[in-house]
């Protein structure tokens, strides 16, 4: 099958900017990602696509070859991503989607006062902070607001984030008179290096803030407030931009990272949207048929009919019964497994109701096994 062009699948021109690839990726990914259309094949083969083309496109390096040899620059092992690793991409597609929308609606705007300062003025920018926050299912079901205790640096008050004492001046660094880098002759050559006495400042604290220590900040426990919306995935990262440490000498703020875990649940196991559980049910109802009913997540219970006849591992589904999908109305399903129990510690009395009732069984009481009994037996029989 041929394969298409990597900017017609995303519906942008040659010249695209990594800003029109990015929005038009997310358009279309948000659109065609497998947990908005379980069971769609069709999406999914649409979301791989996209995800290939965007992959190689916003990369400069891969997007150069493609431009040069188009799809044959990524054949024979050429250092494209092969049909091969996929699965894994596939959760983190859908989280950094997430982040990125989430980042923008944080408020954003970190990503433009990176390293702020530069040379010389020894601003820095803070580090960034990751939080591991374990959650339960049913906080991700309702979504919560969940207080979390950071301990991280924070801008230091008393000096106002400077490091100098307050009332206190600067001056140029002696080393360097102010120029932040030191020369020194190497042999032929002159070798220039940030001044190691001021750290490229150029200047000096004539006394440094008896409270941080010139650092500029100080240690302290934030107590912050997450919001952790409905639906939310094991693995998502949330960003929360500014929270991460405080920047040294009143350099920009880090970002804070939540990186999200969910505890595994007692009853249910979760797959994208939907729960599944397994519940052991007596041979007598599962041959007779009945009724009954399982906790859900919203605190309610729901009912569970049990076919006469039910066949071991079989599931009933109960639709909306499942996981709220983020940022959606949509709900998934609660698919509970029916395993039945073989009855043990019988009484002579029930001995005796059993055997009447395996002399009373005609062949369509096991088909199945009884077919397969006959298989064996002809197999024995050659
Ligand atoms: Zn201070
Ligand atoms: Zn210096």
């Amino acid at each position: 099958m041929a394969k298409r062009d990597f900017y017609d699948v995303l519906g942008v021109q040659k010249g695209a900017d990594e800003a029109a690839l990015k929005s038009a990726y997310r358009k279309l990914a948000m659109q065609h990602h497998p947990d908005r259309n379980p069971g769609n094949t069709e999406a999914e083969a649409k979301f791989k696509e996209i995800s290939e083309a965007y992959d190689t496109l916003k990369d400069g390096q891969k997007r150069a070859a493609y431009d040069r040899f188009g799809h044959a620059a990524f054949e024979n092992g050429g250092g494209g991503r092969g049909g091969a690793g996929f699965g894994p991409e596939f959760s983190s597609s859908m989280s950094d989607i997430f982040e990125d929308i989430f980042g923008d609606f944080m408020g954003g705007g970190g990503g433009q006062q990176r390293r702020g300062g530069g040379g010389g003025s020894a601003r820095m920018r803070g580090s960034d902070l990751r939080y591991n926050l374990e959650i339960s299912l049913e906080e991700s079901f309702l979504g919560r607001t969940v207080e979390v205790d950071v301990p991280t640096l924070v801008g230091c008050t008393t000096c106002d984030g400077s490091g100098a004492k307050p009332g206190t001046g600067k001056h140029s660094c002696r080393q360097c008179n102010g120029h932040g880098k030191v020369r020194a002759a190497q042999g032929f050559f002159t070798i220039e290096r940030t001044c190691p006495v001021c750290q490229g400042r150029g200047e000096m604290m004539d006394e440094p803030c008896t409270d941080c220590g010139g650092q500029g900040r100080r240690q302290e426990n934030r107590k912050l407030s997450v919001d952790v919306p409905k639906g939310i995935e094991d693995g998502t990262r949330i960003r929360l931009a500014n929270e991460g440490e405080a920047g040294l000498r009143g350099g920009p703020p880090g970002d804070l990272y939540i990186f999200i875990s969910l505890r595994p649940h007692d009853l249910f196991q979760r797959e994208g949207a939907d729960l599944y559980a397994r519940v052991p049910i007596a041979m007598t109802t599962a041959a007779l048929g009945g009724e009954f009913e399982v906790p859900t997540l919203d605190g309610a219970r729901a009912k569970v009919k049990v076919a006469p006849g039910t066949q071991p591992g079989q599931r009933v589904r109960l639709k909306g019964k499942g996981m709220p999908v983020l940022r959606t109305k949509d709900t998934g399903d609660l698919y509970v497994q029916l395993d039945i129990e073989t009855p043990q510690h019988l009484s002579r009395r029930q001995r005796e109701l059993l055997e009447e009732f395996q002399n009373l069984t005609t062949e369509k009481t096991n088909p199945t096994s009884d077919g397969f009994f006959d298989k064996l037996k002809k197999m024995f029989e050659v």
